[in-house]
């Protein structure tokens, strides 16, 4: 199976041989359309194929299976791994208005990998489809009806691939069958999502319509008054394009401290920094919002998941995330926390009610899972 996450600016890649699930080769071709890169997605995939046949993996072998294809959109048709035909993607081209930074490459992406290789199955994997689970009191928004059915205005969750892959890996690591486990889940990278899943389905997320809705992210605001907006508009007159790159790309912790890492935000720290301080503490605090909110959600709590960039490498936004939990039946163990391993593992205290861990995602493995699953039939 080759995987193939095409980003705006990127595309990552992954060949995976399904018989043992080894990763054959993967890399990421940066900066498509800027200076010093590759000029478009499609010479973008002609660099990935290049690779490729460097090691002897050439596209045109006999042994690739599918291509299986992350996209961030589904709106509420696409809930499954789907094969792409050409009605398929145009049900995804419709969706470009509601993800219009993200579709658009992931289209080009299933395009160019057709045109290189039309004979083979392409698998669209929607970051969406986890969340197609989520209850109608948690997906609509308190608006108008007719105006939200005819726009599509409703929550549909983001970060789907990586949420469906730790709460179950969360599962295994209690030794449990995910149907018989509560988990909330903190994807915590550049993007960052949480979601409560109750046996295995998910109930609640906090991405909503677009992924700009929830957590303080790297440079996303996550929860913001929609009022603000009209006041950016009327007050400080911005276009709707200025407000959309405002939130988008120059708020979260960029916006707060001037830094998007939270290596760098943890340097600063130590050396006093107030402003990477404060912008830690947004972050931790809006966190810590959400895991109260997960826990009525869910009503028992059997495992906190945290992975991605931040959430399987900074034990401090671990800890101060789970810190004086004791009465939700959280409690953290500060060595296991603070120890560095690949691995799921568990960093709460013997006997915590709510078990606490670290699970690495695999977004690319569960992609060429779905995609193997789909293109056998
Ligand atoms: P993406 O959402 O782009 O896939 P990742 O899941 O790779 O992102 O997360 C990237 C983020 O993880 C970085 O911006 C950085 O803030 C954070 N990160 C990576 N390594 C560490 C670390 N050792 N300590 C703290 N944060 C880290």
């Amino acid at each position: 199976m080759l995987v193939l996450n095409s980003g705006s600016s990127s595309v990552k890649y992954r060949l995976m041989d399904m018989a043992d699930e080894t990763r054959l080769a993967s890399g990421t071709v940066e900066r498509i359309g800027e200076p010093g890169g590759v000029a478009d997605h499609a010479s973008a995939l002609r660099a990935v194929a290049d690779e490729l046949a460097g090691q002897d993996l050439g596209l045109d072998s006999p042994r690739l299976a599918a291509v299986g294809h992350r996209v961030v959109h589904g709106g509420t048709r696409f809930t499954e791994p789907t094969l792409v035909t050409d009605e398929v993607l145009d049900g995804i081209r419709a969706l470009v208005p509601l993800a219009p930074l993200h579709n658009p490459a992931n289209i080009t992406g299933i395009e160019v990998a057709r045109d290189l290789r039309p004979d083979l199955p392409q698998v669209a994997v929607f970051d969406t489809a986890f969340h197609a689970t989520l209850p109608e009191a948690a997906a609509r928004y308190a608006i108008d009806a007719g105006t939200a059915e005819r726009y599509g205005i409703r929550r549909y969750g983001f970060h789907g691939t990586s949420h469906a892959y730790v709460s179950r890996a969360a599962a295994a690591l209690l030794g449990r069958e995910p149907g018989e486990v509560n988990a909330v889940v903190l994807h915590l990278g550049n993007g960052a999502s949480a979601s409560a899943v109750r046996g295995g389905v998910c109930v609640d997320t906090t991405m909503g319509m677009t992924p700009l809705e929830g957590l303080v992210m790297g440079t996303r605001s996550g929860d913001l008054d929609p009022g603000a907006v009209f006041h950016l508009a009327r007050v400080a007159g911005l276009d709707t394009d200025a407000i959309d790159t405002l939130l988008n790309k120059k708020s979260g912790l960029l916006g707060l401290c001037g830094d998007n890492d939270m290596r760098e935000i943890g340097r600063r720290m130590a050396e006093g920094d107030a402003d990477a301080r404060l912008a830690f503490d947004v972050y931790v605090h809006r966190l810590r919002r959400y895991v109260g909110a997960f826990t009525a959600v869910l009503g028992r709590v059997d495992v906190i998941a945290f992975t991605a960039g931040v959430g399987e490498n900074s034990a401090a936004v671990r800890a101060a995330a789970m810190r004086d939990l004791e009465n939700l039946g959280v409690v953290l163990d500060p060595v296991r926390n603070a120890v560095r391993a690949g691995g799921p593992r568990l960093v709460s205290a013997d006997g915590s009610p709510v078990a606490v861990a670290v699970v690495p995602t695999d977004e690319e493995l569960a992609i060429a899972r779905d995609t193997y699953a789909l293109a056998q039939g």
